[in-house]
């Protein structure tokens, strides 16, 4: 009998890893259901850097031109006081990859919004259901059943694709719904982030004034 699906693939997830594989599937003419619990993007930076690696995967998908308006290379990381005396200084080599630098500055919200602004571009192929929680996930010999839970009302609605791809993150619920477990190792440490915002230093101008918008 013939088998209805929503979408080849489902994505648990639509972060940096869920766009990316969204953005792979849909070049290649695959559809893609993906669920997202968050309505908007984590606001927060976490990120900083990517490397060259990244940039290559990003022109494989034919977006690192978009992707590259929104980041920027970095050639060194440089430690100074804020008088501009320098304490440390980190250059880095030139990408092995034949072009750009090694490493880029990011800040992960914007370049995840440009992501998917990316990946909307393939409207007919991907299909992004944003405030909808995974809750479970089935496999048979046909396809998979994905449940996704409505975040506003809890309602509960099943979708069926052939495979499913779990991207939710380092805490996936996803490994927990196929019975996997985290290879590797994890350091159980606190950790304190701060975001802050700097104070320029301006080699052209009164460091110990800096522009009152700066404070
Ligand atoms: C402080 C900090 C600094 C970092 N610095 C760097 C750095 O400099 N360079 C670097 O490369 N990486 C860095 N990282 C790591 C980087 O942020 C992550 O590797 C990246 O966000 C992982 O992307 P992801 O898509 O795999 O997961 P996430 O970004 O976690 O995305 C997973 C998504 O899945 C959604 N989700 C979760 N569960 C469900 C569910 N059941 N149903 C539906 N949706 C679900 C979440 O809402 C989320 O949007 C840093 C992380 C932190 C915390």
């Amino acid at each position: 009998m013939p088998q209805h699906f929503d979408a080849d693939v489902a994505i648990v997830g639509y972060g940096p890893t869920g766009v990316t594989a969204a953005l792979t599937l849909a070049r290649h003419g695959v559809s893609v259901l993906a669920f997202e619990r968050d309505e908007a993007i984590y606001p927060r930076a976490r990120a900083v850097t990517v490397n060259d690696w990244t940039m290559r995967i990003f022109q494989s998908l034919g977006i690192d031109q978009w992707i590259a308006a929104v980041i920027e290379p970095q050639r060194a990381l440089r430690w100074t006081t804020y008088d501009g005396t320098e304490i440390m200084r980190v250059e880095h080599p030139p990408s092995t990859l034949g072009a750009g630098t090694r490493f880029y500055n990011i800040y992960q919200p914007t370049m995840e919004a440009e992501l998917r602004a990316c990946a909307a571009e393939y409207g007919g192929l991907v299909d992004v259901r944003y405030g909808a929680e995974a809750v479970g996930l089935e496999q048979d010999a046909d396809g998979v059943t994905v449940t996704a839970a409505d975040a506003a009302t809890g309602e509960r609605r099943a979708f069926r694709a052939r495979y499913a791809i779990g991207a939710d993150g380092g805490g996936s619920a996803v490994r927990g719904m196929i019975g996997a477990r985290l290879l590797g190792d994890t350091l159980d440490v606190r950790w304190i982030v701060i975001d802050c915002r700097v104070k320029r230093w301006w080699p052209d101008r009164d460091v110990r004034s800096p522009p009152s918008s700066r404070r």
